[in-house]
């Protein structure tokens, strides 16, 4: 007997249909012995319809009321998914977020879970019952509702396997694992029988949008055992899992793609102490994320300073910048928004030589100029114009050879 967290997004709840066929594969496991905690998001369209009727009466809907509102959306599926298991005469019962214990800080919209009292979970189960928990929603210390960020359900799922030590957390989604790249770009892209916490960080924060990665990094740090899969096949899906010798003799996973970013070029800026930090230190306070930074060495003591945010906060990055390289004397102060970032990702880079080499070399046999470079331990990224974009994921994916599974061992 195993304790399986199951999490089924909101295409895979999507109409009664599809909830009597979820809440099937449900029953399955129930019937087989195992005790299931299954958390699920809103049906498809309903966070964005209830955002939208928000909007309706409320320019800027107050953060807290619009909670309450959003929470709604899962209070549907939870319901309705106990309801049809106990028409099957199988013990369920829902659980809110009070009712589950879902702890959270109190910002609104984007709350962080600080903790899961787990033990009304744990007397529900011990009743033999199917326990069905709203995802994307916690309370704070005084019970006001708060709502975790968009696709936050896959978190609640991790939060909760994570505190019940479970055996497997399982997310059901409409694609049926993690990919070497994004299908629809390229049609040789192949699913990972297995990826590691993190390459899947990585992948995630590269804009893979399989999983939401706030839950990965629940699934790292308390080592949870994780399955992406589709509801609507009986494919495996991907384990999600830590990273071992075989995964280490692969230089590269998989390739990654976003056009999310932005870039930022100021000129002719003076180098010496602390102006770095007059730049960053106003973008940082407005919540804004830095990712790759680039200064070129000086030639007089002035450099230029090239950095990306994401496009959507370009307008208020530079408002922020603006004033300030006026202050500082810089020359000017140059965006650019049709930029894409290929990345190649994999933990076996660690310890392959020449990865990088390999990338450019490929880069400049399709002709695509590199614009920026930044590196982690395992993963590589180069900035590109954005036309360039999904040319650069073939040509990676192929000078990889990640089309082709390796031998593995198993
Ligand atoms: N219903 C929420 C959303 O659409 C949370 C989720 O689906 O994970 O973002
Ligand atoms: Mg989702």
């Amino acid at each position: 007997m195993s304790l399986i967290v199951q999490k089924y997004g909101g295409t895979s709840v999507g109409d009664p249909d599809r909830i009597a066929n979820v809440a099937n594969r449900v029953v399955k496991g129930w019937r087989d012995g195992h005790k299931m905690v299954v958390v699920l998001s809103a049906m498809a369209g309903e966070t964005d319809r209830l955002i939208n009727l928000a909007k309706e009466l409320a320019e800027d809907p107050d953060p807290r009321e619009l909670d309450v509102l959003l929470a709604t959306g899962e209070q549907v599926t939870v319901s309705l998914f106990s309801m049809f298991l106990r028409g099957q005469n199988v013990p369920a019962a829902s659980l809110l977020s009070h009712q589950a214990r879902i702890y959270t800080d109190r910002s609104y919209g984007r709350a962080r879970i600080i903790g899961i009292d787990t033990a009304r979970i744990r007397e529900e189960l011990k009743k033999n019952r199917v326990v069905t928990v709203a995802g994307f929603q916690g309370v704070d210390e005084v019970g006001n509702i708060t709502t975790l960020g968009r696709g936050g359900s896959d978190t609640t799922a991790l939060a909760i396997a994570a505190s019940l030590k479970a055996d497997l957390c399982e997310i059901y989604t409409d694609v049926d694992g993690v990919y070497t790249t994004d299908p629809r770009i390229y049609d040789k892209a192949r699913r990972l029988d297995r990826v590691s916490y993190d390459e899947m960080l990585e992948m995630a924060s590269l804009g893979a949008k399989v999983l939401e990665i706030r839950s990965v990094g629940f699934a790292k740090r308390y080592n949870v055992p994780l399955r992406v899969r589709s509801t609507f096949t009986s494919n495996p899906g991907t384990l999600v899992t830590a990273e071992d010798e075989e995964m280490e003799a692969i230089p590269v996973s998989g390739v990654a793609f976003s056009k999310n970013d932005a870039r930022v070029t100021i000129t002719r800026v003076p180098d010496r102490p602390g102006i770095a930090v007059r730049l960053f230190k106003p973008v940082a306070d407005a919540n804004i994320v830095v990712d790759m930074i680039i200064q070129n060495t000086s030639i007089d003591g002035l450099t230029d300073l090239t950095f990306t945010v994401p496009k959507g906060d370009l307008k208020e990055t530079l408002e922020i910048v603006n004033p300030v390289a006026q202050e500082i004397q810089a020359e000017q102060v140059l965006s650019d928004e049709s930029i894409a970032k290929v990345s190649i990702v994999g933990v076996g880079m660690r310890n392959n030589a020449g990865v990088a080499a390999r990338m450019f070399d490929a880069m400049a046999a399709a002709g695509i100029n590199i614009l920026m470079i930044s590196t982690s331990e395992i993963k590589i990224s180069c900035i590109i114009e954005d036309k360039y974009g999904e040319l650069a994921v073939r040509v990676l994916h192929d000078a990889f050879g990640l089309e082709t599974p390796l031998p593995q061992k198993r």
